[in-house]
């Protein structure tokens, strides 16, 4: 296995964590955010290039509102470059909270007697994914505690069992998993099962406040969860997805530890992550937390910012942890993916006595703070003169692994993103939106065929657009 061959101090010793507590301080103490200096750097960003640790710690250590204004305003401008204006819809499905780790910050944790534990049986999973595709969903993510029973033979089945069920036009195409870390076979054994993308979040990068949250259970480790991308790449899983858990230390560390961990990919495997998740901490049974690290929503715009500038060619994932109008700003600054419709109770979505806003946190594991339908914020985003889509296409074309893929292809966005989103809206339009949201939807629709009027394949688009108006599904490029 090839072990951090990266050019740093700690080249040397091959389990020795990447992250350095005091490499990553010394950057944020001695880099200035001179004016001309964070121009350059949005300059650079926008050009593509991955940032530095250094710049990176230029941009955390701005303070100037106006040059703030600046990074937001780069930020939106990179994004409408890279991405163009489409967003990338997806739902969290909770498999099973049993745990045996002990996360301070968590309602899962096993010292939590107050919640209700329970595993999705085979029918109940089943009930839960027809329910999703009865409301239009294709992109899962399934959710699971750390616990024997959640091994990943478990985890392969459960995926399989998803892809598998098929309610009238409805079918699950896409299944991401945020779960435990696994040893190299284990990673396999997954990534045999057909996952997209492996999530896993560090949650903090700073090893003594990660141990005071973790007190219990395999993820006090922090060594083996921060190395856990390095298995899942030996076992051949590289599309990887990092995130932090906000709010558990200081925000201008933990941005760094997040490039840092990307840089580390990067020199290690060639490939970045090829998702960011910014998950801000939220009020959980038998939360104990520390609120001296607690991100405001001023600093949360900006962290997205700096992230859409460091990592370009990174999705950012902001979940609805996070209010509906906050995730509609923070959409301007570089998020392209979002949940909709979710529900986090377990067995929610097909049993209607769950509501989210019902407040009883011992049946969650967080509370969530957007429960819009998926049809609402579908009917936002095109008002918002957003594209939302429901693509897979990629990963189903084996189109992976190649992160830069986006901004390396010129025309990636035009050629694919585009058409396919045109076409997953359609499908969407046609089988689960409701008419207000029919008649924006087809008019959204108008308006992007008539931008790819110069587009080599618009003849080829149109045509399965009838096809797909005909009772056709799952047509992509
Ligand atoms: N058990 C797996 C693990 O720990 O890796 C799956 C993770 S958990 C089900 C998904 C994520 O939720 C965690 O990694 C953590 O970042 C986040 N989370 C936990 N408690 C939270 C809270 N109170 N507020 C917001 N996010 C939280
Ligand atoms: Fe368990 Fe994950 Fe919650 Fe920690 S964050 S208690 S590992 S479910």
């Amino acid at each position: 296995m090839k072990f951090f061959p990266e050019k740093c101090k700690i080249e040397d010793k091959p389990m020795h964590p990447f992250i350095d507590y005091n490499e990553i301080w010394q950057h944020i103490n001695n880099t200035k955010p001179e004016k001309q200096w964070i121009r350059d750097i949005i300059k650079k960003s926008l050009n593509k290039e991955r940032l530095t640790l250094k710049e990176t710690a230029a941009l955390v250590n701005t303070n100037d509102a106006d040059l703030i204004q600046e990074i937001k305003q780069g930020a939106k401008e990179l994004k409408e470059k890279i991405y163009g204006n489409r967003i990338v819809l997806f739902s969290p499905l909770y498999i099973g909270n049993k745990c045996i780790n002990n996360c301070n910050y968590c309602g899962f944790k096993s010292t939590n007697t107050y919640t209700l534990r329970k595993t999705l049986t085979d029918e109940e999973i089943k009930a839960e994914v027809e329910t999703l595709e009865s409301k239009g969903q294709k992109r899962l993510i399934i959710v699971f505690g750390e616990h024997p029973d959640y091994n990943a033979e478990y985890i392969a089945h459960v995926v399989q069992l998803i892809y598998s069920v098929k309610k009238n036009k409805g079918e699950i195409r896409r299944i991401n998993i945020n779960a435990a870390p696994f040893d190299v076979d284990g990673f396999k054994e997954i990534k045999k099962s057909g996952i997209g993308t492996y999530q896993i979040f560090q949650e903090t990068y700073n090893p003594q406040a990660y141990k005071w949250y973790h007190t219990g259970g395999k993820k006090a480790d922090y060594e083996w969860r921060l190395t856990a991308l390095d298995r899942a790449q030996e076992a051949g899983l590289d599309d990887v997805g990092i995130g932090v858990l906000f709010g558990l230390y200081d925000w201008r560390f933990e941005v760094l530890g997040l490039i840092r961990h990307t840089i580390h990919l990067e020199a290690c495997y060639n490939i970045g992550p090829h998702t960011i998740s910014v998950p801000r901490i939220k009020d959980a049974s038998g939360l104990k937390y520390d609120n001296k690290y607690q991100v405001n929503d001023e600093d949360f715009k900006k962290i997205i910012a700096i992230l859409r500038l460091a990592v370009p060619y990174t999705g950012l994932i902001l979940t609805a942890r996070e209010s509906a109008e906050l995730r509609n700003e923070c959409l301007k600054y570089g998020i392209t993916q979002i949940d909709g419709g979710t529900i986090i109770e377990l067995g929610g979505y097909s049993q209607p006595k769950f509501k989210n806003n019902d407040q009883n946190l011992n049946n969650k594991q967080f509370k969530i703070n957007d429960t819009r339908s998926l049809n609402d914020i579908i009917k936002e985003l095109i008002e918002a003169d957003y594209l939302p889509s429901f693509c897979t296409a990629c990963y189903r074309k084996s189109r992976t692994g190649e992160h830069f893929m986006e901004i390396s292809r010129p025309g990636h966005i035009k050629n694919l993103c585009t058409p396919n989103a045109i076409l997953t809206l359609a499908e969407y339009l046609l089988d689960y939106a409701t008419p207000d949201v029919q008649q924006l939807g087809w008019k959204k629709i108008e308006k992007e065929l008539s931008k790819l009027e110069q587009y080599h394949n618009i003849h080829e688009l149109k045509k399965r657009l009838e096809l797909i108006k005909n009772g056709e599904r799952d047509l992509y490029f």
